[in-house]
């Protein structure tokens, strides 16, 4: 199962994501988290990424594409993954879906946590208090102020992620304000409900690919110029079998009884178009004669 969790600072994704870890025993692939420990760590990625993650604003697209690449190719991550707080602009989900097709992989489904705004900074603040009390470290952009560049990022870059997913009939809406085991029961039924249509859908697409392959046959059918019927039809229109065509084609022109007939009625045709020069119009001359 591959699932993209979608939904602003706040919105819950971390908690539901941990929820779906254990249900479907897959990995959660937080961008956030990853970046944090490349800041942490002091690779190149992190020193790239920490004045702009301090500041709420995204990393550049390529960055974080790198690292979500890399990480899906890992051997935990074969079995499914659950992407939280990726793709974020409408660029890395272009990406995501190249990444997802040369793997020969696709997503099952992409869960939109809705969440009123006004609700997002008071939950952000509880969680800010409850890590305080814990002795937990804070995150460098767990303030008031930069929380608001973080849901303006999100606004602007992010949200129109919602449109681009419904787009594709992948979006499933869930709402993020209900009680936390309430989201996880609506989730389930989303993805229930995903499987059901990916199914679903998936015949439909098989049924109209094979109506789209038939169309167009048909329409490549009436293309032909009447006097160069080919293969399958040529055969039919002689009444002749496939096979038997296929024989003919590969008789050698000159082993072929009506060989000679052909041979000069082109000649005709091309004579008739009028004085050629070179060989083919030498052959034309001759054989008109
Ligand atoms: P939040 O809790 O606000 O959803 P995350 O923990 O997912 O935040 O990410 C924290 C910060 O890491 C973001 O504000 C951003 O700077 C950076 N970041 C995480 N994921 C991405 C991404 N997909 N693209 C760009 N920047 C990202």
């Amino acid at each position: 199962m591959r699932i993209v969790l979608l939904g602003p600072p706040g919105a819950g994704k971390g908690t539901q994501a941990k929820e779906l870890v254990s249900k479907y025993g897959i990995v959660q692939l937080s961008t956030g988290d990853m970046l944090r420990a490349a800041v942490a760590a002091g690779t190149p990625i992190g020193l790239k990424a920490k004045d702009i993650m301090a500041r709420g604003a995204l990393v550049p697209d390529d960055v974080v594409v790198g690292i979500v690449s890399d990480r899906v190719d890992q051997p935990d991550a074969l079995k499914g993954f659950i992407l939280d707080g990726f793709p974020r602009t409408v660029p890395q989900a272009e990406a995501l879906d190249r990444m997802l097709k040369t793997k020969g992989q696709r997503l099952d489904a992409v869960l939109e946590l809705k969440v009123d705004p006004s609700v997002l900074l008071r939950r952000i603040e509880s969680r800010i208090e409850q890590m305080k009390l814990r002795g937990e470290a804070l995150r460098a952009d767990d303030n008031p102020e930069i929380l608001k560049q973080r849901l303006e990022a999100y606004g602007s870059q992010t949200a129109p992620l919602v449109d681009y997913y419904r787009g594709r009939g992948a979006l499933r809406t869930v709402d993020g304000m209900a009680p936390i085991d309430e989201v996880t029961a609506a989730i389930s039924k989303a993805l229930a409900d995903a499987a059901l249509q990916t199914g679903s859908a998936g015949k439909r697409a098989g049924k109209a690919s094979v109506a789209r392959k038939s169309a167009s046959k048909a329409q490549k059918t009436a293309k032909k110029p009447a006097g160069k019927p080919a293969g399958r039809v040529k055969a039919a229109i002689k009444g002749r079998s496939k096979t038997e065509s296929k024989t003919r084609s590969k008789t050698p022109i000159r082993g072929r009884k009506s060989t000679g007939k052909r041979v000069v009625k082109a000649a005709a045709r091309r004579a008739a178009r009028g004085p050629q020069k070179g060989k083919k119009a030498k052959s034309a001359r001759r054989l008109t004669k």
